[in-house]
């Protein structure tokens, strides 16, 4: 859709229009906005932008996301010297900020970064799956809590990742009780969330 006679303001709105939720009417509305603000808001933003490209990127051990000058914040991901004992395996970071926010768990995570999907083209080396039995094996972890959402593609990935790791012998669970069929952990509210957790149970038994 195509609003103003500026390809630079049209190059603009189609950027916003791609960001998550919004449309081109959103996108042209915030154009303006911006506009309207181009000292105290867009000069900014443009500014957090570009800091945020050249500095913020994701761990390539645990998935998190991290400052390219710091070490990894779960810097227990991979290098620790204490071991620990359960790592949890979500999605994505907005999952693992829902998980937290619970406080039911409060050790270390995994994130995958997607899940397999035959329809979106993800596949196994598009997730941190390698790095998660390292970091099984480099850490004595005794027992990986699979917090993947109820969809068809996340139970896929939790049976996918339970194939992977089952040889090192080690107690694999998977979230269950409350998580509604097609349910995503990021809108969860903090109750069901918690519940699903505490309940998990052993893909063993299947
Ligand atoms: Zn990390």
């Amino acid at each position: 859709m195509k609003f103003s006679t500026e390809p630079d303001l049209d190059e603009l709105m189609a950027l916003i229009s791609k960001l998550p939720g919004l449309g081109p009417k959103s996108a042209r509305r915030i154009a303006l906005y911006l506009l309207k603000n181009r000292d105290n808001v867009m000069q900014p933003l443009s500014k957090s932008l570009a800091k945020v490209h050249s500095k913020i990127i994701r761990c390539a051990i645990c998935g998190n996301i991290k400052s390219n000058e710091a070490n990894c914040d779960l810097a227990k991901c991979f290098y620790s010297s204490k071991s620990y004992e359960q790592i949890c395996v979500v999605e994505n970071i907005a999952d693992m900020w829902a998980m937290e926010s619970t406080n039911v768990f409060k050790g270390h995570y995994h994130i995958l970064g997607g899940t397999l999907s035959a329809l979106n083209g993800s596949n196994p080396e598009d997730l941190l799956i390698h790095s998660l039995i390292n970091r099984i094996k480099k850490n004595n972890v005794k027992e990986v809590i699979l917090a993947t959402s109820a969809t068809i593609e996340g139970q896929t990935t939790a049976h996918y990742i339970n194939d992977s790791i089952k040889d090192l012998g080690i107690k694999v669970t998977k979230l269950a009780h409350g998580l509604p069929v097609g349910g995503e952990i990021e809108y969860l509210d903090d109750g069901t969330l918690f519940s699903a957790f505490k309940y998990r149970n052993s893909l063993l038994s299947e």
